[in-house]
């Protein structure tokens, strides 16, 4: 029988890609094919032609100068990321690719980076940076654990869904407890980590909004979590 296949675009791999955020794509990678797919995987670079058919979408995290390199290329490609996330098309934005997908980013010499607007947020630069390991609680995905560090301070509109509330850690900004965005079948978090291989949940989320948009259905194969389990354990018991 021939596999179904889905297409998992990594959005700046050189430029935003820190702390392990190349995880995400291996462990969407390995779970998309336990689950019975077939897998295609491509790395989206700036000045690329955008691929006609994608399923998922991945961004990472990167400097404030990794961010200055891809703003140009990710304002040409916005009109196609905002018409598939409006679609349901399934992403996860970490970090300074989370900010990207806000209003803007404005710098700690109050240069402003404009984002695509996908998500009602917006960034500014802190005094100073938090880092660390962070827990959320999440009622979509039960408890998020993963890695912060970054200075900017993310505020979301209300009436925009964190992704869930901090237990430990700064998340969002530090001062209102919340943590991430999600937005459709869009997430955006400050955790790396990588963040999938120890929240499977999160993973199996988009390859599953993923499939039901483009096959209709989707049936789960049973998955050996044990050792995703270990590792969220460990990480619950870090010290920040
Ligand atoms: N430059 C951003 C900040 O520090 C993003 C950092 C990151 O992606 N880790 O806020």
């Amino acid at each position: 029988m021939t596999k179904l296949r889905l297409t998992i675009l990594q959005l700046y791999p050189d430029e935003m890609n820190i702390y392990g955020d190349w995880g995400n794509t291996l462990t969407l990678i390995k779970r998309a094919e336990w689950h019975g797919f077939e897998v295609q995987h491509i790395d989206y670079n700036p000045g690329d032609d955008f691929p006609s058919d994608v399923d998922i979408i991945i961004g990472g995290g990167g400097q404030d100068s990794g961010q200055l390199k891809v703003r140009d290329d990710l304002q040409k490609i916005a009109p196609k990321l905002q018409q598939l996330a409006a679609s349901g098309t399934p992403m996860l934005m970490i970090c300074g690719m989370y900010q990207l997908f806000g209003r803007f980013f404005k710098t700690s010499t109050g240069e402003i980076l404009e984002g695509i607007e996908i998500f009602n947020a917006e960034t500014h630069a802190g005094p100073e940076r938090m880092i660390g390991n962070v827990i959320i609680e999440s009622k979509k995905f039960g408890d998020i654990v993963g890695y912060e560090n970054h200075s900017g301070q993310t505020f979301i509109d209300h009436g925009s869904t964190p992704l869930g509330r901090v237990v430990r850690g700064a998340g969002n900004n530090g001062k209102d407890e919340s943590e991430g965005l999600i937005e459709n079948n869009v997430i955006g978090t400050y955790l790396h980590g990588s963040l999938l291989p120890k929240n499977p949940q999160i993973a199996d989320f988009l390859i599953e909004q993923a499939v039901l948009k483009k096959y209709g259905e989707f049936t789960p194969k049973i998955v050996d979590d044990h050792f995703a389990e270990k590792a969220r354990e460990i990480a619950k018991k870090r010290p920040r």
